[in-house]
């Protein structure tokens, strides 16, 4: 039996992976300060022996004795990164210089989840680990793309330096139930204004791409991961390489909800990136790792999810 730290646990990601931890019977902390996470997304857990919730705000330092740790404390959706965007930055550089001086002193495996983002407006298509990425560092999203690069550098650092057990791994747009409703990612966004009927707000014209991951997916990745040999540290991709324009996710979503939406077009907001898909074949190589779960097949647990939500 492990025990295993989870920050940002209460969370979308965080509160899979906990549950997926516990599942297989292991000693589980959740730190979070519930910024975007709530106690909802956990409450199957809460009384658990083997869980504990503790609020915390990763930017200050925590002490507790831990085999590993999986850092995920930080907001990832645009609108609520840009909210705080200093407070995003300290998160993901202080939040994470604080989590391997945790590993360091405990001699834990510490996963760092790193971003797509990383690789910003990219040069190069697909996206392979060696890229080195096109990003903005002072624009309205390098808050979060730069605060997750310097992570990743820290990562790095500490490995070298002190031989920490650092694994990093890059996850590209993920989607699941335990999403916040107005959490301003585009699966949400679409699934709950087609289930209330109202306009399909696509930013820009729609035709730039993504590559959609569901949850259950990732969190296998991540657990692959995790228990990779010491040496390997990353980083590597995470996603789903099927990709889609935006117009033709807001076309699916709109024919699997059988909703009388209309689509309508809003300004890009800025930096956005064009085009983006993993290459995952290291985490093929390394994880023996692929996404099993079809677009369409995961959208359909996400409309029963929001349906549910938008019933309460
Ligand atoms: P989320 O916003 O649902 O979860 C983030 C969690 O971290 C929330 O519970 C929030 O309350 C908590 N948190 C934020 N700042 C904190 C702080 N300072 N101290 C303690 N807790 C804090 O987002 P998510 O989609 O679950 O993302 C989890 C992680 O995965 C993030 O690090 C994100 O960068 C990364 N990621 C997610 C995606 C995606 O598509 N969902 C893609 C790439 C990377
Ligand atoms: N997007 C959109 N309408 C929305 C929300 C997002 O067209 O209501 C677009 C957004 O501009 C981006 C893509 O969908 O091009 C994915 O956005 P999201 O915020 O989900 O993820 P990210 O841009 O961080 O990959």
């Amino acid at each position: 039996m492990k025990r295993i730290l989870v920050t940002g646990g209460a969370g979308f990601i965080g509160s899979h992976l906990c549950t997926r931890l516990i599942k297989e019977g292991n000693i589980v902390i959740c730190l979070d300060n519930f910024f975007t996470g709530s106690k909802e997304n956990i409450s199957h857990l809460t009384g658990h022996p083997r869980f504990e919730l503790i609020e915390h705000d990763i930017i200050n330092p925590f002490w507790t004795d831990v085999d590993e740790i999986y850092n995920l404390a930080c907001p990832a959706s645009p609108i609520h990164y840009q909210h705080d965007a200093i407070k995003t930055a300290k998160t993901a550089v202080f939040g994470t210089f604080n989590m391997l001086g945790l590993a360091k002193r405990n001699r834990a495996k510490i996963l760092q989840a790193s971003t797509s983002e990383v690789y910003g407006d990219p040069l190069s298509h697909p996206q392979r680990e060696g890229d080195w990425g096109n990003v903005n560092p002072i624009g309205y999203r390098s808050c979060y793309d730069e605060g997750k690069r310097c992570a990743e550098t820290l990562c790095m650092d500490y490995y070298r330096q002190h031989g920490v057990r650092v694994k990093i791994i890059r996850i590209f747009n993920t989607y699941g139930p335990n999403m916040l409703p107005d959490d301003g990612r585009v699966i949400s966004n679409f699934v709950v204004q087609a289930l209330q009927d109202k306009d399909i707000t696509i930013y820009g014209d729609g035709k730039q791409t993504r590559s959609f991951q569901y949850i259950d997916d990732l969190v296998e990745g991540m657990i692959r991961m995790m228990a990779t040999e010491d040496h390997f540290t990353g980083p590597v991709n995470i996603g789903n390489p099927c990709e889609f324009s935006i117009f033709e996710l807001a076309r699916k979503v709109l024919e699997l909800t059988g909703s009388y939406s209309d689509i309508i077009f809003k300004p890009l907001p800025h930096d956005d990136p064009r085009q983006r898909r993993p290459d995952i074949t290291l985490a093929k190589e390394k994880l023996a790792w692929e996404p099993h779960v079809h677009l369409e097949v995961g959208l359909m647990k996400v409309i029963d999810y929001f349906k549910s939500v938008l019933a309460k």
